[in-house]
């Protein structure tokens, strides 16, 4: 009894101290940045688990960013009528159970010769093997022989020509491969990769969540030498998956200023959840807060929806979108681009935030890219004023971001962050290590953006090329 007393008094002390703490932390700070503090202790919390999209956590933080949005007074975009949430679909987590692989009575070990892809179906397929190899031109429409292919496993050489940081141009290949000959009949693809210079990791975690109908399995390097010479014969494949389907939701409100132009201001509050670290020694789940990753970005969008609502010299509409399944492949800004009306035509520029809360992890500096997504970005970027940091100008763009859907629909684009640091997607992505004030000085940097940006003629796109593209995605490591 005495020990539960000792015990009740230690809780209490520990709540009272803590809630002193917090009122300390938030007493030092301007009330700009309380509100930053604010919002991320919430989205940053342990007890949101690391807000991995499809999880219940994502939920409590997609419902805590449509209060916010909801109280700002910005006017519900959601799916529903009055709703800021905005479901899609995604096919989440997929499971690899059991698979099996014999060609020509040689079998091989699941995991360490062979694993399924992504892409796969669950099932088992019996049949002829069909070999098909690197000069084999998928871009012309009749140079799959459909007779040839239809009924049969075939096995895939996906090397590729391009460059080893193109991660996602070197995805898109190999899915077009597996579809043109999924298209012509295949019922089974076992792909194989000829070359040394194309990476094998792009084949397995997040890009590909959609199955394309049949199993699809790869075999590694050195066991494909059992097979090298191997061009026809007998092959059975089992595949065993379990597909989830999960549906995260984008939270969506805006302004309408009655304008024909409309800003897309993302940001993705979603992040990894509970994983192993990618660091250190400690190889437990851990819950990943992703302060920087991206609390930080949604935060900032919902301080500039504060200051943008209470703005009335502003002329354009504004859509605040706070993007989920970022961490998966991009789904949420991805769905949200589906819808026809995202065009060039509507939209006059997105902007995107993605880990803003580090300024200083790579000196006093901020990253502006995409620059080259506009020819007036330059001009714009040279006429801000930025006392306390310096801005290195990125002409490209990498592929990671929520930027990306709205490049490839022909929009221009401006992409902020403070860059990675050590920390980025480990436990250590806390709040304790947010710089506040620095969050502050760039929130005053784009709310300047925003103004030039309304008050140039035209925002003309211009296709970002792969050059730029890569030196970006180099520069951004
Ligand atoms: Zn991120």
């Amino acid at each position: 009894m005495i020990k539960f007393k000792i015990c009740l008094l230690f809780v209490l002390l520990n709540l009272i101290c803590t809630q002193w703490l917090f009122a300390q932390k938030i007493i030092d700070l301007s009330p700009t940045s309380a509100r930053l503090y604010r919002d991320m202790a919430v989205l940053a919390s342990d007890s949101l688990e690391g807000r991995e999209a499809g999880t219940l956590s994502e939920r409590k933080a997609a419902d805590y960013i449509a209060k916010q949005m909801q109280s700002i007074g910005l006017l519900p975009k959601g799916g529903h009528e009055g709703s800021y949430l905005s479901a899609f679909r995604i096919n989440f987590p997929v499971i690899f159970k059991e698979a099996k692989l014999r060609i020509n009575s040689i079998d091989f070990k699941h995991k360490d010769e062979f694993g399924a892809t992504d892409l796969s179906s669950a099932g088992t397929v019996e049949g002829e093997l069909i070999k098909i190899g690197n000069s084999f031109n998928f871009i012309e429409p009749n140079a799959l022989n459909n007779n040839q292919i239809n009924g049969k496993i075939v096995l895939l050489d996906i090397a590729s020509k391009v460059k080893l940081t193109e991660n996602e141009a070197i995805t898109n290949e190999i899915v077009s491969k597996v579809k043109a000959v999924v298209e012509s009949g295949a019922i089974g693809v076992i792909l194989y990769n000829s070359s040394r210079k194309t990476t094998e990791d792009v084949l397995f975690g997040s890009p590909f969540t959609e199955s394309v109908g049949v199993p699809v399995v790869y075999i590694a390097r050195l066991p494909f030498n059992k097979i090298r010479k191997v061009k026809s014969g007998t092959c059975s494949l089992t595949v065993e998956i379990n597909r989830t389907v999960s549906k995260p939701e984008n939270v969506i409100g805006w302004i309408d200023n009655k304008s024909d132009k409309t800003v897309v201001i993302g940001a993705h509050f979603d992040h990894v959840g509970i994983t192993r670290s990618r660091t250190g020694d400690d190889k437990s789940l851990q819950i990943h807060n992703g302060a920087d990753d991206n609390a930080s970005g949604t935060t900032t969008l919902l301080e500039l929806a504060r200051w943008a609502a209470n703005n009335e010299t502003l002329k354009y509409n504004y859509i605040f979108a706070a993007f989920s399944a970022e961490e998966k492949g991009l789904f949420g800004s991805k769905a949200f681009c589906s819808r026809a009306w995202v065009n060039n035509q509507n939209i006059a520029y997105m902007l995107n935030l993605d880990m803003v809360g580090r300024l200083g992890c790579q000196g006093d500096t901020i990253s502006a890219l995409g620059v080259a997504s506009s020819e007036v970005w330059e001009n714009v970027l040279d006429k801000l004023e930025h006392p306390d940091f310096s801005v290195k100008k990125i002409n490209g763009a990498p592929p990671f971001s929520d930027h990306s859907p709205f490049l490839k629909k022909n929009i221009p684009i401006m992409y902020f962050t403070t860059g990675l640091h050590p920390d980025y997607h480990t436990p250590n992505d806390d709040i304790e290590f947010i710089n506040f004030k620095g969050m502050e000085e760039i929130l005053a940097y784009i709310r300047q953006f925003i103004r030039s940006a309304e008050a140039l003629p035209e925002i003309p796109f211009h296709n970002i090329n792969p050059i730029q593209q890569t030196k970006a995605y180099l520069q951004t490591f």
